[in-house]
Parts: C-alpha cells; structure tokens; sequence
C-alpha cells in the first residue's frame, strides 16, 4: 500500500493516526520534516533509524548536480557515463573523484536537530550509503571524507555507537561500517542484514528507514517483514520540493560539461 502525506499540524496527526492503523510494515511518502518527526514518535531504544545519505541528508552544492535538474540533464549525464566508461580506471577514478571534492550541504537545515533528539531519547541511529569507501585517487578515504562533512554540518552517527564491537569490515570487501556509517556497494537490504547479525546483543523491534528511492525501501521493508520487525519507510523527496533559484538549463548543461572534463 502506497501513502502519500504532505502537511503540517493537522495533518501530521492524522497522517500517524492513520498509519497507526496499517499493519506492521509500511512505506509513507513525504517532503515534511514535521511528518517524519511524528512517524518517530514512538523510536524508544529498541528502535534503529537508518538514514540514506545522497539526496536525503546531504545533496552537492553544485546546482548542476542537484537532483530535481536531472530528468532536464540526463542526456549530458548519460553522454559522460558511456564515454567514461571507455577510460582506464586510473582516469575513472580521477574524475569521480573530482566530484566527490564537490562540496555539499543539507537537504534540510533542521535534520541534524532531529538525528540529535531522537540520540538524545537513546534511540539509535545509523547512515546507510551505497557508495563506495576507501581510496579513490587522490582522496584517501570517502569514509572519512562524508563523516568530517557531516559533522560540519551538525551530525554525529558515531554518538549512537560509542561501545559497539563490530569490525570494520564485518562483511566482506564490499561493506564497511564506520563511526556509525554504513558504506556498501552491496544491496542496502543485505548490508543491513548482515550489520544485525553483526549485533546480536541489539534487539531492535521496529525500523524507521529514510531513504529517496522507492526500490531501496522496499527491499528494506522486505528484509524487516521476514526478521518479523516492525517497519516504517519513508521516501523522502524534499529534493524535489524545496525552493530554488530560478535556472538557465543551457547553461546548466554547459557547466556540466565543465565539471565532467
Ligand atoms: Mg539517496
């Protein structure tokens, strides 16, 4: 079942009256941070909140690599991946990481004012990325490099982790965790899967998961259905919704073409 919410006080309450109402395990939609705040309201210690990082906590500062411009960009986009893809990794790996030095900035400026309270109600929180980790030519760690970017920003995952005995690598080549930061090339659900394994003593009744693309929750919902866990997605599209400057999107375009050479 696919709910749609949008809306402050009102219809925040009935948006969690509602869902109240509709089983273990759901997906709602949202830009508000008011109705995640509400779907939170019941995170105690036995609750693990998971947030997915591109597009959800942090997006490129970048307006060309911003996320509602890309249906109008897509061709460029597309044209750089097919060319890059005929490079020697060496050369890949120069050019991602150009991009990865691309500042970035909040989605929401009052989200890590929520992560802190629901961490402050010893609710655990944890970030859940599909995105690779280690060296990427002259970066020398993308783990460290989105952790110091989100601590400048405000949010500290590592907070809600201080005692946990758990590896670095506790998958395989794959899967890092790290200061309270999953990194995964991996399917999210199968990182997550094995990250609970990893934690036995941690008997989490419920999952709140934020992430902005549909398929990545549901395969979450799908994991949380089998563990017999309680489970709220949410798919969280503020990218979309927020207010910004207006844009040139052939300039946009010739921009891009700048920062993919
Ligand atoms: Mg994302």
């Amino acid at each position: 079942m696919r709910i749609f919410y949008r809306g402050r006080l009102f219809i925040r309450l009935i948006a969690t009256l509602f869902f109240v109402g509709c089983g273990n395990q759901q997906i709602v939609e949202t830009d508000d941070l008011e109705v995640i705040k509400s779907l939170c309201d019941g995170a105690d210690s036995q609750t693990l909140v998971i947030f997915d990082m591109d597009n959800v906590l942090t997006e490129s500062m970048e307006r060309a690599f911003q996320a509602d411009l890309y249906p109008q960009v897509k061709d460029v986009v597309d044209k750089f991946r097919k060319r890059m893809k005929k490079l020697p990794l060496s050369e890949q790996e120069k050019l991602w990481a150009g991009q990865w030095e691309i500042p970035v900035c909040l989605v929401d400026e009052s989200m890590p004012k929520l992560i802190e309270s629901l961490q402050n109600r010893n609710v655990k929180v944890l970030m859940l990325t599909a995105n690779p980790h280690g060296k990427i030519s002259n970066i020398n760690s993308i783990e460290q490099l989105c952790d110091s970017r989100l601590r400048a920003l405000g949010i500290n995952f590592e907070k809600s982790w201080p005692s946990v005995d758990i590896k670095h690598n506790f998958d395989n080549e794959l899967t890092i965790f790290y200061k309270g930061e999953i990194f995964t090339l991996e399917s999210k659900e199968i990182a997550l899967k094995k990250f609970l394994e990893c934690l036995p003593k941690h008997k989490f009744r419920k999952i709140i998961f934020l992430d902005d693309k549909r398929r990545n929750l549901e395969k979450v919902k799908n994991l949380a259905e089998k563990l017999k866990k309680v489970f709220i997605g949410i798919e969280y599209y503020r990218v979309f919704t927020k207010k910004r400057p207006k844009t040139d999107i052939f300039l946009i375009k010739k921009r891009l073409q700048q920062l993919m050479n």
